[in-house]
């Protein structure tokens, strides 16, 4: 039984300031959430609906899957984080605090630590491997840029699970049985989703994919191509055409004047070069050194991919200062010839087949050009430092790559040993080795998978729930609540859905229509009924789906056959 004023929903008109994407203003104006601090918020009692029927959608996949079910704290002794060596590399994301007794703690923004804590203690042999277990839990990540609403909040809910296993088969085991859930969750959902292969990082690891939103504001960008091949942006390859290199044996190597010239573009038009004759270098800070990264004029570093060549924890374009002061010139003219020895140089397979090529003397306002590598320079190490575009080959078939932008949902990981290894999480093998246990990891947004649900799932006028993570599923409304004829007709139709075991929201308040019919179309719910007015006084309710408003006026006795069908076409599954 809930009745509207009973509820506390609480519509407004009002679009928040800072809600750029769509599901955060429809979370807001619907009374779903509210805000109490940057990207922290409070579930209203119709948000938290959705969030329960998503985290049972979850629960359920996850059960089905065979993984069980446990729940870990939320704050975590920095102890452990030291010993997976975290603590130092996890950087500002980590909420970090102290208790009473000046001890180091955070508040959990994952779980493997605590997890492989627990198990060490726990298991030994490999009898009692492998397993699966998984949470529901408040995460904490002190984010940079907090945005979108739930979509990216720094106090968020999110399912994670962890595999452990004797054996890689095991783990893929484990890997593919997550696979499939999370393809069941999100189909359940009924949401537009794909699987990209993702970046595995510095953790390493063998293998990790991400389920994707398809959505115009999506934060991650994906490339995928007819023949099935599908990567994260961080991660996805491509086979670039080589571009024709000069007929004739470029000349010596000469120094050019460039004033003012910095930038690909203006340099490619002064010399009268085509950018892919250029290499560029940009110029790196890590934890440990500098790095001249070098790629060809027309294409951009994929720095994820420069991360993992290089190894390191942390990297970022070096100041200006710096540059300068490494280069001995202004920005924006430096090359790989002539860079002090500190600078360690890589270089991206662009640049590779380049000949009679251009780049910065590493001298203000000019430039080299016809450099030849082996002759002029070496040909610093070479890695896949590329970020791919739309339109450039499929790594796989050739065909031209799309690319198109996601909401990450989930992201699925083998870890391998990384963690097991570092904090000694063993296991006895039948033969009486001792072995770390080989772990996968497998992450699921709960508060953004529904707003992205809605970012796919909207009009002009609010939100169209698919049925499966509706707050409710139906919206009874009268017209006139204080007239006694509609008030008894509602209230006999709301019992006879109830008595069904349908959910439905009441709206008995003594508003105008239009008020109540615009806050129906904002909240969304997939079938509404109306009672009241002419067509009651014509023996009729008024019953329609959400999604395409055709209305259809029905006996009064006949309202609870046409709801239950309603709910039907959409989905619903009614027992009995
Ligand atoms: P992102 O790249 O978007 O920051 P992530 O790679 O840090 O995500 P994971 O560590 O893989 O995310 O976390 C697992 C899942 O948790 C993600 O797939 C996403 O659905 C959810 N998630 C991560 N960060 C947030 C956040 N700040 N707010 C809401 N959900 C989040
Ligand atoms: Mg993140």
């Amino acid at each position: 039984m809930t009745r509207w004023n009973e509820f506390y929903v609480h519509t407004t008109r009002e679009v928040p300031s800072d809600a750029e994407v769509i599901s955060h203003q429809l979370m807001v104006r619907a009374g779903m959430i509210k805000k109490l601090a940057a990207g922290i918020y409070t579930y209203l009692p119709f948000g938290w609906r959705s969030i329960a029927k998503m985290a049972a959608i979850v629960r359920r996949e996850m059960d089905a899957a065979g993984a069980v079910e446990l729940s870990m704290p939320a704050i975590q002794p920095a102890e452990l984080w030291q010993e997976s060596g975290r603590w130092q590399r996890y950087g500002r994301e980590l909420l970090r605090m102290q208790d009473r007794h000046d001890r180091d703690f955070c508040f959990g923004p994952t779980h493997e630590e605590v997890i492989t804590d627990l198990v060490r203690r726990d298991v030994r042999s490999y009898r009692q491997l492998p397993f699966n277990l998984y949470q529901i839990q408040t995460k904490f990540r002190d984010e940079i840029r907090p945005r979108f609403g739930l979509m990216r909040g720094r106090e968020f809910l999110m399912k994670d699970a962890y595999s452990f296993g004797a054996t890689e088969a095991q783990l893929d085991e484990a890997y593919e049985a997550m696979r499939r859930a999370y393809c069941a969750i999100f189909e359940a959902c009924g949401l537009e989703y794909t699987m990209v292969e993702a970046d595995t990082g510095t953790i390493g690891g063998s293998s990790s994919h991400e389920f994707m939103v398809v959505a115009q504001t999506g934060e991650s960008a994906v490339v995928s191509c007819g023949c099935g091949y599908g990567a994260n942006i961080e991660k996805a390859e491509s086979r670039l055409p080589a571009v024709p290199v000069p007929a004739t044996e470029p000349g010596a190597r000469r120094t050019v004047p460039t004033p003012g010239h910095s930038s690909v573009p203006d340099v490619a038009a002064f010399l009268g070069v085509p950018a892919t004759r250029i290499v560029k270098t940009l110029l790196y800070e890590t934890e440990k050194e500098f790095v001249a990264a070098l790629v060809r004029g027309d294409r951009e570093i994929n720095e994820v991919k420069l991360q993992n060549a290089l190894g390191c924890d942390h990297l970022a374009l070096a100041s200006e200062e710096k540059v300068e002061r490494l280069t001995g010139a202004a920005v924006g003219f430096a090359g790989p010839l002539g860079l002090p020895a500190e600078v360690r140089l890589i270089a991206d397979e662009s640049v590779r087949e380049l000949r009679g090529f251009v780049c910065g003397a590493n001298e203000s306002d000019a430039h080299l050009v016809d450099l030849v590598w082996g002759r002029d320079l070496s040909l610093p190490p070479v890695a896949d430092l590329l970020l791919v575009a739309g339109g450039d080959p499929c790594p796989r078939c050739g065909e031209p790559l799309q690319l198109s932008r996601g909401i990450e949902v989930g992201h699925i990981f083998k870890l391998g040993t990384k963690y097991s290894e570092a904090m000694r999480c063993h296991f006895t093998d039948e033969h009486g080795a001792e072995l770390p246990m080989i772990m996968g990891c497998y992450g699921l947004g709960i508060g953004r998978t529904v707003a992205a649900a809605i970012e796919q799932n909207h009009d002009a006028d609010g939100i169209i729930w698919p049925l499966p993570l509706a707050p409710f599923e139906v919206l009874l409304m009268t017209i006139n609540a204080t007239d006694e004829a509609t008030r008894k007709a509602a209230d006999e139709l709301h019992a006879a859905l109830v008595a069904r075991g349908i959910e439905v929201l009441y709206d008995d308040r003594d508003e105008r229509p239009g008020v109540k019919f615009k806050d129906a179309d904002l909240l969304g719910i997939p079938v509404r009924v109306v009672v009241g007015g002419k067509s009651l006084a014509a023996g009729q309710v008024e019953v329609s789906r959400r999604r395409d408003r055709v209305k259809e006026a029905v006996p009064v006795t006949a309202g609870l056959e046409a709801v239950l069908a309603r709910l039907a076409a959409e989905g619903r599954r009614l027992p009995g």
